[in-house]
């Protein structure tokens, strides 16, 4: 049986002219008095062709700059309307749902910034032999995962490997698609754009990236991406931030008191109570091994960040 996994490319959205391909190690961050002094200048011509050179504190600010503005909210809400009107005519698919809008948000959220050839994305059909080896997964299935692929002298990608959900309620499922695509697309952008050369930053990537890829820098800017969307399209579209935060304390193995949980929107017992799922799976699937257990749960919305090529 052939694979259903279709490879997406931005099609949809009219881009800019193609830039050359950036070279993964030619760049470090560089300081705040080095950046061309006009955003759109920035935006559009600067950072798009310098992959690896921001530190976490400008892609924050960077996400923070390129969102919100109600212009481009109205975009998002009239193909979002405009997809509800397709569903009920039974004329799109979820694999054109992605097409349509991974090119959509880079331009809203990402300052066109995840270009096809920085950012790919691979689409796993329902039915399809890697869905279903995903979705009989005993350790948690996954809604997507992010790899990051460096080569020396070459350039980086980012390849988001979606999974089809399977949600009875259409709109629902829409939503749900969506969330995932915005969550995955913000690691790509972390993957290509965050410095991490040896002598300033490789040092701090792992107390930044956090050890799933969950950490402040990724959630703060999540926040922002969420509420934008939950403004434009509906306000039970979400990143799955409590569950990823959940995720990330549990690897730590730290208390819900070292983030600044308030200040990002969340509630300290849902994620509690999101740890405390985690730690149970764990003791399931140790159950499990000694063969007196049940199956463990699947762990809805998880979503991995290898560094795989
Ligand atoms: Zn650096
Ligand atoms: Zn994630």
């Amino acid at each position: 049986m052939r694979s259903s996994a279709i490879s997406i490319t931005h099609t949809m959205v009219g881009k800019p002219q193609q830039l050359p391909r950036p070279r993964a190690m030619s760049a470090c961050h560089l300081s705040s008095e080095d950046l061309p002094k006009s955003s759109k200048e920035r935006y559009t011509n600067w950072f798009r062709t310098k992959p690896l050179s921001l530190t976490h504190e400008q892609a924050i600010e960077l996400i923070n700059d390129a969102n919100l503005a109600p212009e481009k909210l109205r975009i998002l809400t009239y193909r979002f309307t405009w997809r509800l009107q397709a569903l009920e005519c039974g004329t799109m698919s979820n694999q054109v749902l992605l097409e349509q809008f991974l090119p959509i948000f880079d331009m809203i959220f990402f300052f066109d910034l995840l270009q096809p050839e920085l950012c790919q994305l691979r689409f796993i059909a329902k039915g399809a032999p890697k869905w279903i080896a995903n979705f009989e997964k005993k350790s948690g299935r996954m809604n997507a995962y992010t790899n990051r692929c460096e080569r020396k002298e070459s350039s980086i990608i980012s390849r988001i490997t979606f999974f089809e959900k399977d949600l009875a309620d259409d709109k629902t499922q829409t939503l749900a698609h969506l969330g995932t695509l915005a969550h995955e697309m913000l690691h790509s952008f972390f993957h290509i754009y965050v410095c991490r050369c040896e002598e300033k930053c490789k040092a701090h990537l792992k107390e930044k990236n956090g050890l799933t890829g969950h950490g402040l820098p990724w959630h703060r800017c999540a926040l922002t991406i969420e509420t934008a969307l939950q403004k434009a399209l509906d306000p039970s579209i979400h990143l799955s931030r409590t569950l990823v935060m959940a995720k990330e304390l549990n690897q730590r193995n730290e208390s819900t008191s070292t983030m600044p949980l308030g200040e990002l929107g969340l509630v300290v017992s849902e994620v509690e109570h999101r740890i405390a799922q985690y730690k149970s799976m764990v003791k399931t699937k140790v159950k499990e091994v000694k063969g007196d257990g049940p199956e463990s749960d699947d762990s809805e919305g998880t979503a991995s960040d290898g560094t795989v090529c």
